[in-house]
């Protein structure tokens, strides 16, 4: 048998190469194995495809309101073969600079699919076995359904079936109003198609700041998009007009939908059926693997990291969160625990940044308002509306608010975003939650006039008692 490898990884998204790449830059012997493309959701199927229909989106709905401004174009036209193309150019080009990092860091990847036969071995497509003293376990998750709706990507269709279509449905039911299906119903109604949304939640966006929430179905209604919450659907058929979904309301009667086809983003399940993980010791709970606050399996050596975890004894207001920022943040942390270095630094899970990229714009980051009061925090609340920055009403967005959630006389506990540009302001709410920031401190620093960034000096201004502008 040749000498083991340092670290052998199972799956090369998010999780499992940045784990790769750092355990490549502490000097270790790594070897990742993939049975479709390194980059895995993120990049091929999720994060950045989507990103770049939304951009697409964005220009199709600043061009219809260009006359605002006094530029004068008439109604857009979309080719949809050429978005696909912009898409998929971009996806290229980000893969192949991947490749190359994995490629200049040494990394050896093996295309192929892995199990986990022994907890220090994987066996790479029942043929080759790759020891290691560390196993790193990153295989990621899939698109759910709901048991009454089989994906058939036709009628019934996935993001990942979404992201193939050949063309732009006149239609669409969108059932999860998670960040998934509020981007593709934010995107599809900007591509000019009827998008109703149905959520079992009594609102969209659950996880959201109740808030937000509501300002995001206002918006959403002045855009032409139908919300439908608090129901439970009941079954599924498709047509000969398309998709069709049953639902009972709140008030318990059957009702129906229609549309040209029906997008499910009900939620991601894990990628862990038949991959010998629970043979080994590895527990898992409903196909998650179990793992404590340092990523660790309770299977010496072998660590599980990205969409495949969960982790009940962080006993956290929010589940373990299934975004690409926390895989590469747990690949690093698992990379340095193995390469022994002394203090790695834990993941702070609640203190992780949440971006939904529609149109409106959502970010957030800590302890909504409820969560607070819930912890028993002596909670004081500040809230800055676009209507009173300069830099949104120049670009014709006034609507929708930052809200800031303080300790009275404390610390920032969460901070929570609706409107223009959210999603990239949530890095400095991000700082001064994850620093423990007083409002007073913050406030004490410029912001730029007129930028959209003042509206987070305004909040904190707000918080210390002596706001500018604003109610
Ligand atoms: C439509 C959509 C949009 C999203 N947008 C965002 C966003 O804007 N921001 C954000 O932070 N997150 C977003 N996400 C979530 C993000 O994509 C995931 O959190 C991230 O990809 C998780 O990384 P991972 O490495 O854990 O899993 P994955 O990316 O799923 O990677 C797992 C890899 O393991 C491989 N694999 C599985 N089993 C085996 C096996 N047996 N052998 C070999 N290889 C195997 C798979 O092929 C895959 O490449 C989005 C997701 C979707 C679906």
């Amino acid at each position: 048998m040749s000498e083991p490898l340092d670290v052998a990884i199972l799956g090369g998204g998010n999780a499992g190469y940045a784990c790769a790449l750092r355990a490549a830059q502490l000097g270790l012997s790594v070897a990742m194995v993939e049975r479709d493309k390194v980059g895995g959701t993120c990049l091929h199927r999720g994060c950045i495809p989507t990103k770049a229909l939304l951009h697409s989106a964005e220009l199709v709905d600043n061009i219809r309101r260009a006359g605002d401004f006094g530029v004068l174009v008439g109604e857009p036209a979309i080719d949809w073969g050429k978005v696909l193309g912009y898409q998929s150019a971009v996806v290229t080009k980000l893969y192949k600079g991947l490749q190359a990092v994995i490629k200049a860091r040494k990394v050896s990847t093996i295309a192929g699919s892995g199990v986990l036969v022994a907890p220090d071995t994987i066996e790479v497509d029942g043929a080759q076995a790759l020891h290691a003293r560390a196993i790193v376990l990153a295989s990621g998750s899939y698109a759910r359904s709901l048991p009454s709706i089989p994906l058939d990507g036709a009628g019934f269709i996935s993001s990942d079936h979404a992201l193939k279509l050949e063309d732009i449905p006149a239609s669409v039911i969108v059932i999860g109003a998670g960040a998934v299906g509020l981007e593709f119903a934010s995107l599809y109604r900007s591509f000019g198609a009827t998008v109703t949304i149905v959520e079992a939640l009594p609102r969209l966006a659950p996880g959201e700041d109740e808030e937000v929430s509501t300002e995001l179905t206002r918006q959403f209604r002045k855009r032409g998009i139908t919300s439908i919450t608090g129901v439970k659907v009941t079954g599924a058929t498709t047509t000969g007009a398309g998709a069709t979904v049953t639902y009972q309301s709140a008030q318990g009667e059957e009702r129906s939908l229609t549309a040209e086809r029906c997008l499910v983003a009900v939620g991601r399940g894990p990628v862990s059926d038949g991959l010998g993980y629970e043979d080994q010791g590895v527990r898992l709970e409903r196909g998650y693997v179990v793992v404590d606050d340092w990523c660790r399996t309770g299977v010496d050596g072998v660590w599980a990291i990205g969409d495949l975890i969960t982790q009940p004894s962080l006993g956290l207001p929010i589940p373990h969160l299934q975004l690409a920022h926390v895989a590469f943040a747990e690949g690093i942390h698992v990379a340095e625990q193995i390469a022994g270095q002394a203090d790695p630094a834990l993941v702070d899970y609640l203190g992780v940044p949440r971006c939904t990229y529609s149109s409106p714009e959502m970010a957030s980051v800590g302890y909504t308002e409820a969560q607070a009061r819930a912890a028993e925090f002596d909670v004081e609340v500040a809230r800055y509306p676009w209507a009173a920055s300069g830099k949104a009403s120049i670009l014709g967005e006034p609507a929708g608010f930052v809200k800031a959630v303080a300790e009275k006389g404390g610390r920032v506990l969460g901070v929570h975003m609706i409107g223009p540009r959210v999603t990239e302001l949530i890095a400095e709410a991000q700082l001064i939650v994850n620093w423990e920031a007083y409002p007073a401190e913050v406030a004490a620093l410029l912001h730029p006039h007129p930028t959209l960034s003042e509206a987070m000096g305004e909040t904190m201004l707000h918080l210390a008692g002596k706001q500018l502008h604003g109610a």
